[in-house]
């Protein structure tokens, strides 16, 4: 058996077959299993990469089935049962499981590419946060440079990472910047979220989008609601309501598009890109072959496209695993069925939004514990959820945000976009 992608998807597929009669290779194109949910906290000094990252040869250590292989898929042929890696190997398989996630999109705006910070791999985070730490000692070398914008950080996008972006950034920038640079007048610095909707946070009810969009205001983050991006420059960008904001930082968070995988499946794309799957999550015409999490174009009863969130991947990985052991035993494989967990946003010490199964909606202080709880036991392995609880703890108590280092082979940063 074959699974591609070490994320949340093609984990939670492994670790189900890994007791089975499987031979498993898991193929990733990093070493480690990234936590995206709390990427942003990396990307704003709060957590060290190491932090939300896991080896994935930790995690099957000592297991003699299964083979974790370092390398780039980039071509399959469903018909000949075998996944190509660009480095030129071929890997046949039984039963393969396309976990890859998904990618940044642009959607075509000019500029994006060139000039925004992406933020969905720790190297993104990482080279954010190098940036933005750059930002503030080039304008305390020279504070001509706040009128150009180099303490202005807009945040393209108002769903759940650009508000959590924004809150982090408002505590960093407010309470550790303030005091690290006692010779430069750190309120002239300034977060602008800007959104094309007429709300935050889409897909959370009215009174949660509400409720993040007073907490944001109360932080002194900008909001520019109902406005879009039009180009992204080197030194700002251009708004659709006419007006251009100086920036030296513009963080795309706006939206994902399909992994380049899904073409070189050659399996049918649905609207934006991702794999058309079976209701089992199949792909069609190859039973054997399943594709899960962000990557799966998958549908509900209804034909309501199912959200890319972690828990559709971990589900989705898992009910692959079992498919394919019904498969091994001669039997049907299940229509997949997803079970919503809520959802949930943080906004910062003490301020979060989460929805929960029932009805239930949790603001202020109890949805921020929630949130804290979910992710803690979320994250995978032991040692980073301890470093978390204790790195929170320590945070909560001395507003410190320890990880404001600029590490040196990543500054200057080259522009993004170029990895
Ligand atoms: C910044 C950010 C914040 C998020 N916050 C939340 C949140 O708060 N709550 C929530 O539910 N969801 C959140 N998400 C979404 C969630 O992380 C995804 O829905 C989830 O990761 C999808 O799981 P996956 O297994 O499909 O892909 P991923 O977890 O992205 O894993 C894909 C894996 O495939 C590997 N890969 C990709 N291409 C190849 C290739 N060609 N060859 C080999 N390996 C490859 C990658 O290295 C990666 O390890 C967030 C995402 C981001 C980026």
């Amino acid at each position: 058996m074959v699974v591609v992608g070490a994320g949340f998807g093609g984990i939670n597929a492994t670790k189900a077959l890994r007791d089975g009669p499987f031979d498993i290779t898991l193929i990733d194109r990093g070493n480690y299993h990234g936590f995206w949910p709390l990427l942003y906290q990396v990307a704003t000094a709060g957590l060290g990469p190491e932090d939300i990252a896991h080896p994935i040869r930790d995690l099957f250590g000592g297991r003699p089935n299964v083979r974790v292989r370092l390398g780039t898929v980039s071509r399959a042929s469903l018909d000949a049962h075998v996944v190509e890696l660009d480095d030129g190997a071929q890997v046949h398989y039984d039963y393969l499981v396309v976990a890859a996630g998904s990618s940044s999109a642009d959607f075509g705006i000019p500029g994006v590419a060139e000039h925004a910070f992406p933020l969905k791999t720790l190297t993104d985070a990482v080279r954010l946060r190098n940036h933005i730490l750059g930002c503030f000692e080039r304008a305390d070398a020279d504070p001509a440079l706040v009128d150009d914008g180099v303490l202005t950080i807009v945040l393209a996008g108002g769903g759940p990472t650009g508000v959590e972006m924004a809150g982090a950034l408002a505590e960093l920038v407010g309470r550790n910047l303030a005091r690290d640079f006692t010779h430069l007048d750190v309120t002239t610095a300034r977060i602008v979220v800007v959104e094309m909707a007429d709300h935050l946070l889409g897909g959370f009810s009215a009174t949660s989008q509400r409720s993040a969009l007073s907490a944001l205001r109360a932080r002194g983050v900008e909001v520019r609601l109902s406005t879009a991006i039009q180009r992204v420059r080197a030194d700002g960008v251009h708004l659709s309501d006419g007006a251009t904001i100086p920036s030296a930082t513009v963080v795309w968070t706006a939206g994902v598009q399909a992994n380049p995988l899904a073409r070189a499946l050659g399996a049918p794309q649905a609207r934006g890109g991702e794999v058309a799957v079976e209701p089992d999550l199949s792909v069609p015409g190859h039973p054997e072959v399943f594709v899960v999490g962000d990557l799966a174009a998958a549908m509900d009863r209804h034909g309501a496209r199912h959200p890319q969130l972690a828990q559709v991947a971990i589900q989705g990985g898992r009910h692959a695993a079992r498919s394919i052991r019904r498969l091994h035993a001669g039997r049907r494989a299940r229509r997949f069925r997803y079970h919503h967990h809520g959802i949930m946003a943080t906004i910062g010490r003490r301020a979060a939004v989460a929805e929960l199964p029932g009805g239930l909606k949790l603001r202020g202080t109890p949805g921020w514990m929630a949130w804290l709880g979910v992710h803690l036991v979320f994250l995978v392995g032991f040692r980073n959820r301890a470093v978390v609880l204790i790195t929170w703890a320590w945070n909560y108590l001395t507003w410190d945000r320890a990880s404001r280092v600029i590490l040196p082979d990543l500054w200057p940063p080259p522009r993004p976009g170029n990895d």
